[in-house]
C-alpha cells in the first residue's frame, strides 16, 4: 500500500460497523478484506504470446496450401466472395488448428443490435449412420449458419414467427479461440437480406469510403488501389467491488446508481487522474491485458481516469472493422475477467451522478495501401494538398451531416453525458487547433501558386505542421470532434456503445462528401480548369461553407451554447429527438445512395433504437420505484420512529408533574423553565423533514408509475420513447434529490445499501 490518499480513504470512509444493515455490513466487510489476485504472465515479452489464440496469417500459412491462402487474400483485399472449395479448405484448417488447441465447440460470433455480442455454440461432432462419432466442420458450417434468433431486435423486419436470420462469415476479421470455443466473426442478416447487426452496415460503409476515396487519392497518386478507415478507441470504465455491487439493485439491474449522495471526497482533488493504480486493479488489468494479447488485441495504454475508480484502456489503432471487433471482444473479456478478481466492470456512460462519466473516444483516420495516413500533414506542398483535401472534406461532411453524427451517439446512457459539464456537448462542432485554423484561413483567402522550372507548386506555409501539431499542448478536451495531429478524435461516443454505429455513419458521410468532391472537381476540370486549380477552388468553397461547424473555444461554456444557437447549429439534448435524424429524407437518401441501408432497414433500426431507449428507462424507473418504496422510505420511517421515541423520552424527562386533588397534572415547562419542544427542536425538525421528503418521494414515485402506465399503452415505438423521455424520466431527479437528502440525514448504520464513498474506493 504505497498510496497514502487511498489508505486514508479506506480508513475514514468505508468502515463497516456491526450496527449496520446486515447486507451493507457484509458487503463492506467482504470488500475490505479482499486481497489482490496475482496474475502470472505467460512471458515477460508480450510478443511471445501475442495472437496465439488467433487464426492469423501465420497460422494460415502453416495449415493452408499456398493457392488457397492466395485466393483467400485476394478475396479479402478486393472484397469479393469466397468459393465453396476455398471455404471448405479454410474450414478444415480452422478445425485442425482449433482441435490441436483443445477446442471442443465453434460458434458464429456476431453483433446484434442489442449492443452485446452473440454466440451459439455447436460441438465439432457428427455421428455417422453406423454410430461412429467424429469431429466435423466444413465450409458449409463456416460460411453460413441459421441461429434460432427470434428474440434479437429486428424492428418489425423479421417478425418472431419467421425467426430466420442468417449469420455469414466475415473473412476479413480473423477467427479466434475464446475459452474452449472457436469464434468466427460473422455478419447477421434477415431471411430477406436486411442487416440485423452492426457489422454488415459497417462493412458496407468501409467499402463506400474505399470507392469514394480511391479516385480522390488518384488525383495525387495513381498507385493507390485501396483506402481503409482506421480506428483507435479509448475505452473508459469504472470498477466496483463485487460484494458492494451486488448490494445495490440499481447497479445490478441498470448498470448505474439511481441513488446516492456525493461523498465528501469525490474527484475534486483530481488525485485519481493518472495517479498510481491500486494493486488489486493493477492485477485485474494485467489479467485482461494478457487475455487480450492472446486474442491479438494490441492494447497499448492503461491509466486512471478523472473520477475515483475510473480507468481507461487504449490499443494501437487498426482497420476499423477489426478495431470494432476487438473493442466488442475486449468489453466482453473485461467483464468476465473482472469476476475473477471479485470486481464488476461498468461500461455505463454515467454510473455515478456527480463524478465524471465514461466515454469511448474514437480516433479515426484513413490510410492507403501505399502506406499513407491521409490525415497526416505532409512535408511537401503536394502532399499537403492531399492532406488538406481529406481534412477539409471531413470537416465539410461533419458540417453537412452533423445531425446524423449526433444520432449515431444517442443512447439512454450517453444522454447523461452529452451536454453535462464534463463531456462534449450535444452540439456537434469541430476543433482543429490554432495552426490549422490559420492555414485554412489563409487558404480560403489566397494561395500562392509559384511556377518554377515549368512546374507549379503550392506555397501553403504548412511545411512544419507534422512536428508541431503532434505537440500535446494544442488539444481541446471539450470538443466533440477534434483534430489531434494526424487523426480526428470523435470524443462524444458513449463508453458502452458499439463503435460500429458512429464509425459507419462517419465513414458514410465522408464517402458521400468525397463523392461530391470528385464530382465538383471534375466539373471544373471539364471546363478546362487544371486539376490542381479545381481542387483548390473546390476546397476553398468548402472551407467557407463549413466554417460555422468549427469552434476552438470551450465547448462546456454557456457562451458556446448561445453562439451555436446564433450559428444555427443544432443542440439536441434527448435521445428520441436525436434519433429522428436517422429517418429524415436526407438521411434515407444518403444511406440509400451510398448502399448502406435501404429505407426499410433505416426505419427498422430507428424503431429498434427507440425501443431500446424505452426499455432502459423503463427498467431504471422500475428499480427506482422499488428501491424508493421498499428500501428508502422504510429506512426513513425507521429512523423517524427512533427520533419520535427520543422526543417522547425528552418530553417525559423534561415535563414536571404535580398533582391537584389527586389528579396528576403535567406542565410543559421543565424544571429549569425550558419547554421540551425547545430542547428537542432539532429532532422535531428532522421528524418533519423526513415526513416531507417521504411524502414527496412517495407522490413522485406514484406519479412516475402512472406516467409509465400511460406510456406503455402507446404502440408506436418513437412516440413511446418520447413519452418515456418527457414524462417518466423527469420524475427521476426529484425522487433522487429527496432520497439523497435523506441519506445525508439518516443514521448511517441503518442505511440499506452501500454509499458512494464505499463504492468508489478500491483498496
Ligand atoms: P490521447 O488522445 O489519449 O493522447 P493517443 O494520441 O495516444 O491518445 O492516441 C489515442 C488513440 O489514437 C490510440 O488508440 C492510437 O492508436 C490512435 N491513433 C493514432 N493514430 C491513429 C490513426 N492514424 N488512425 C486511427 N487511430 C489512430
Ligand atoms: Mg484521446
Amino acid at each position: 500500500m504505497k498510496c497514502g490518499a487511498k489508505f486514508i480513504n479506506l480508513r475514514t470512509n468505508p468502515k463497516p460497523t456491526q450496527a449496520m444493515s446486515s447486507i451493507r455490513f457484509k458487503a463492506l466487510q467482504e470488500a475490505i478484506s479482499r486481497q489482490p489476485i496475482n496474475v502470472d504472465l505467460p512471458s515477460n515479452k508480450v510478443s511471445d504470446f501475442f495472437g496465439e489464440n488467433v487464426f492469423s496469417h501465420q497460422v494460415m500459412q502453416k495449415y493452408l496450401s499456398e493457392g488457397v491462402l492466395k485466393t483467400l487474400k485476394v478475396a479479402i483485399d478486393t472484397n469479393t466472395s469466397i468459393d465453396r472449395a476455398t471455404a471448405d479448405e479454410v474450414a478444415i484448417a480452422m478445425k485442425t488448428w482449433a482441435l490441436e488447441n483443445g477446442v471442443t465447440h465453434y460458434t458464429h460470433w456476431f453483433q446484434p443490435l442489442t449492443g452485446a455480442t452473440a454466440e451459439k455454440h455447436d460441438v465439432f461432432l457428427d455421428v455417422s449412420p453406423e454410430g461412429k462419432a467424429m469431429e466435423k466442420f466444413g465450409g458449409g458450417q463456416l460460411v453460413q449458419q441459421e441461429p434460432d434468433a427470434s428474440s434479437f431486435p429486428s424492428g418489425g423486419i423479421r417478425s418472431t414467427f419467421e425467426a430466420r436470420g442468417y449469420t455469414g462469415w466475415d473473412p476479413s476479421s480473423p477467427a479466434f479461440i475464446f475459452g474452449k470455443t472457436l469464434c468466427i466473426p460473422t455478419i447477421y442478416i434477415s431471411y430477406t437480406g436486411e442487416a440485423l447487426d452492426y457489422k454488415t452496415p459497417l462493412l458496407k460503409a468501409v467499402n463506400a469510403l474505399n470507392n469514394a476515396a480511391i479516385p480522390v487519392c488518384n488525383y495525387f497518386d495513381k498507385n493507390v488501389k485501396k483506402v481503409v478507415a482506421t480506428l483507435g478507441w479509448e475505452q473508459e470504465y469504472f470498477l466496483v467491488d463485487e460484494a458492494l455491487f451486488n448490494a445495490r439493485p440499481d447497479l445490478v439491474h441498470a448498470g448505474r446508481a439511481l441513488f446516492g449522495a456525493n461523498p465528501a471526497k469525490g474527484q475534486q482533488l483530481e488525485d485519481h487522474y493518472f495517479g498510481s493504480i491500486p494493486e488489486r486493479v493493477n492485477e485485474y488489468m494485467r489479467d485482461f491485458e494478457t487475455e487480450s494479447y492472446k486474442l491479438g488485441i494490441p492494447l497499448k495504454t492503461r491509466h486512471n481516469e478523472v473520477a475515483p475508480n475510473q480507468y481507461e484502456v487504449a490499443p494501437i489503432f487498426e482497420e476499423v472493422n477489426i478495431a470494432v471487433d476487438h473493442n466488442q471482444l475486449l468489453m466482453d473479456l473485461m467483464e468476465k475477467v473482472a469476476r475473477r478478481h471479485k470486481l464488476r466492470c461498468l461500461f455505463y456512460e454515467k454510473p455515478f451522478a456527480g463524478v465524471n462519466g465514461s466515454g469511448k473516444h474514437n480516433n479515426w483516420s484513413m490510410a492507403t495501401d501505399t502506406g499513407v495516413n491521409l490525415l497526416s500533414p505532409g512535408k511537401t506542398p503536394d502532399s499537403n494538398l492531399q492532406f488538406l483535401t481529406f481534412f477539409v472534406n471531413t470537416i465539410k461532411a461533419v458540417h453537412d451531416y452533423s445531425d446524423i453524427l449526433r444520432a449515431s451517439i444517442a443512447s439512454a446512457g450517453n444522454e447523461h453525458r452529452l451536454g453535462a459539464n464534463e463531456a462534449p456537448p450535444a452540439i456537434i462542432s469541430v476543433f482543429i487547433g490554432q495552426q490549422l485554423t490559420k492555414v485554412l484561413d489563409n487558404f480560403e483567402k489566397k494561395v500562392k501558386v509559384e511556377k518554377s522550372s515549368g512546374k507549379k507548386s503550392l506555397k501553403l506555409d504548412i511545411g512544419h505542421i507534422p512536428e508541431l501539431m503532434l505537440d500535446n499542448t494544442d488539444r481541446n478536451r471539450t470538443s466533440p470532434f477534434a483534430f489531434t495531429g494526424n487523426k480526428f478524435e470523435f470524443r462524444a461516443v458513449g463508453s458502452s456503445a458499439n463503435c460500429a454505429q458512429s464509425m459507419l455513419v462517419l465513414n458514410t458521410i465522408v464517402a458521400e462528401q468525397l463523392t461530391q468532391f470528385k464530382a465538383d472537381v471534375d466539373a471544373l476540370v471539364s471546363k478546362s480548369t487544371s486539376t490542381e486549380d479545381a481542387i483548390i477552388q473546390t476546397l476553398r468553397k468548402y472551407i467557407t461553407e463549413s466554417a460555422n461547424i468549427r469552434f476552438e473555444g470551450n465547448n462546456y461554456s454557456k457562451e458556446w451554447v448561445k453562439e451555436a444557437e446564433k450559428r444555427g447549429l443544432p443542440n439536441v439534448q434527448t435521445t428520441p429527438e436525436a434519433l429522428e435524424a436517422f429517418v429524415t429524407e436526407k438521411a434515407i437518401n444518403l444511406f440509400e445512395k451510398q448502399g448502406i441501408f435501404t429505407k426499410r432497414e433505416q426505419e427498422a433500426r430507428h424503431e429498434i433504437q427507440a425501443e431500446i431507449y424505452t426499455k432502459k428507462i423503463q427498467i431504471e424507473s422500475r428499480i427506482m420505484a422499488d428501491m424508493a418504496l421498499t428500501q428508502i422510505i422504510p429506512t426513513a420511517l425507521k429512523y423517524q420512529n427512533m427520533l419520535i421515541t427520543n422526543v417522547k423520552g425528552i418530553k417525559e424527562i423534561f415535563t414536571t408533574s404535580h398533582s391537584y386533588a389527586g389528579v396528576e397534572l403535567k406542565s410543559e415547562t421543565s424544571h429549569d423553565g425550558g419547554r421540551y419542544e425547545d430542547i428537542a427542536d432539532s429532532q422535531i425538525a428532522m421528524i418533519k423533514e423526513i415526513s416531507e421528503r417521504v411524502s414527496i418521494i412517495r407522490n413522485r414515485t406514484d406519479q412516475m408509475i402512472e406516467e409509465r402506465k400511460k406510456a406503455n399503452k402507446i404502440e408506436e415505438a418513437t412516440a413511446k420513447a418520447f413519452a418515456y423521455c418527457e414524462n417518466v424520466k423527469p420524475c427521476f431527479d426529484e425522487i433522487r434529490y429527496h432520497a439523497d437528502k435523506l441519506e445525508l440525514l439518516i443514521d448511517d448504520s441503518i442505511w440499506p445499501f452501500p454509499k458512494y464513498r464505499e463504492l468508489l474506493f478500491i483498496k
